[in-house]
């Protein structure tokens, strides 16, 4: 998960937190969009995650190098983005974040990016968006298959994560983790949300709300879904109460 602040313009970009073993495709959307909030110099990025980069991470997780073998992802993640632009804040967070801790940094942060794999992942960071009414710009890719879009929970009517995919998703997830990802394809969908997330800081253009924008990386053919809040959605509805 990657979160950004908004003083000095800045942006959270919170690294989702990891699952917890085997998973081989998670990780690679954080890397590209880390790199450009950096490079467009977001003022505050904060990189949760608690794992340690490894070999075979490195072919979508651009963040890191060879030398970055066996260290906490989010120190190596640190250390690349200040070499591109040592204006910019970087916090790294190398845990797991889970309440408490998870919704301190969303209620602190101006923008979230969930790159995170799993499930259980995804709705805790909504949930803690919804409560905190900020901005998620959620993405994912397994196999040749990416989606973006952005929840933007300041706003009453939007819908979120969960009314998209109500929790209890548990075939899904065994696919993402068994099925990998095409490396390039991280790069796509993470640098989209590079551009929400910094449209979002800068009040500019039209955001992904309420459409989710799809990804066929073998026909590389793009369609948007509309979204519609779900009134009985267990997370968000009470909002509108
Ligand atoms: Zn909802």
């Amino acid at each position: 998960m990657i979160s950004l602040s908004h003083e000095r313009r800045s942006a959270s970009t919170v690294f989702a937190p990891h699952s917890a073993s085997g998973d081989r495709s998670r990780g690679g959307l954080g890397s590209p969009a880390a790199l450009y909030l950096a490079a467009a110099g977001v003022g505050t990025i904060t990189l949760a995650d608690g794992d340690t980069v490894d070999l075979t991470n490195l072919q979508r997780q651009i963040l890191h190098t060879t030398e970055s073998i066996g260290r906490p992802k989010a120190a190596s993640g640190r250390e690349a983005l200040e070499k591109i632009n040592p204006e910019v804040k970087v916090v790294p967070l190398q845990q797991r974040l889970q309440d408490e801790g998870l919704g301190a940094l969303v209620a602190s942060s101006s923008v979230v990016l969930d790159c995170s794999d799993n499930f259980a992942t995804r709705h805790a960071v909504n949930r803690a968006c919804v409560r905190h009414r900020k901005p998620l710009v959620s993405g994912a890719a397994v196999r040749f298959d990416g989606q973006v879009s952005v929840f933007d929970l300041r706003d009453d009517l939007s819908p979120c994560y969960h009314c998209l995919f109500p929790e209890n998703a548990d075939l899904e997830e065994v696919r993402c983790a068994v099925m990998g990802v095409f490396a390039p394809l991280t790069g796509i969908i993470g640098t989209v949300q590079a551009a929400e997330a910094l449209k979002l800081l800068a009040g500019a253009g039209e955001t992904l709300k309420g459409r989710l924008l799809i990804l066929d990386a073998l026909a590389m053919q793009w369609r948007t879904v509309k979204l519609v809040k779900d009134p009985a959605c267990t997370v968000c509805s009470r909002v509108m109460a």
